[in-house]
């Protein structure tokens, strides 16, 4: 049986999230089993692939770049999780979402500047009018809140979404 093409990536987050999914510890290796990571942190590969089976996306999206990002990921992908708090309601980043981006640009780079006080010229992407969650933005089949999702999470529903099955998070039980 050929394994299932899985990716991981992150947009505006912590990496929290994908620290726990490494919390599985011992359960990845259970998982490399059944599994390819095609993308993602873990793997030195720059460009988004093609017919990947199921992508976990943390964090929200605040940036064109995310923005660009997240609707080639959706195009490729044929489930896409929304992974932790973040990606499910721009929780941490929509903090921001009630000053606009100049006020925000201006308060990091300016106001709380020592060095070289001014908005960064080039080379950063220029953010959204807000941070918006991922279902905004593109169709999601899982969402999996929490800040972070539990790796006893991560775990059930990768192997329920290996299994063809749609996880049902509403019964803890299900998942330690
Ligand atoms: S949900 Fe929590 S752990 Fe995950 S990226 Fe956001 S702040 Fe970090």
């Amino acid at each position: 049986m050929s394994k299932a093409r899985i990716a991981t990536t992150w947009l505006d987050g912590c990496s929290g999230c994908h620290m726990s999914i490494l919390d599985m510890d011992e359960r990845l290796l259970e998982l490399a089993g059944k599994i390819d990571v095609v993308f993602g942190p873990y793997v030195d590969q720059k460009e988004f692939p093609e017919n990947v089976d199921v992508t976990l996306v943390e964090g929200a999206v605040s940036s064109d770049e995310d923005l660009e990002k997240i609707l080639k990921i959706r195009a490729r992908s044929r489930l896409l999780v929304s992974l932790g708090d973040c990606a499910v309601t721009a929780n941490v980043p929509s903090m921001r979402n009630s000053f606009g981006p100049k006020k925000v640009l201006e308060r990091a780079y300016t106001e709380n500047a020592t060095l070289r006080p001014g908005p960064p010229q080039g080379g950063v992407p220029a953010l959204l009018p807000a941070s918006r969650p991922l279902h905004e933005l593109v169709t999601i089949d899982v969402f999996v809140p929490g800040c972070p999702p539990s790796a006893d999470t991560i775990y059930y529903v990768l192997n329920e979404l290996l299994e063809g099955r749609c996880p049902d998070l509403r019964d803890k039980s299900n998942f330690g």
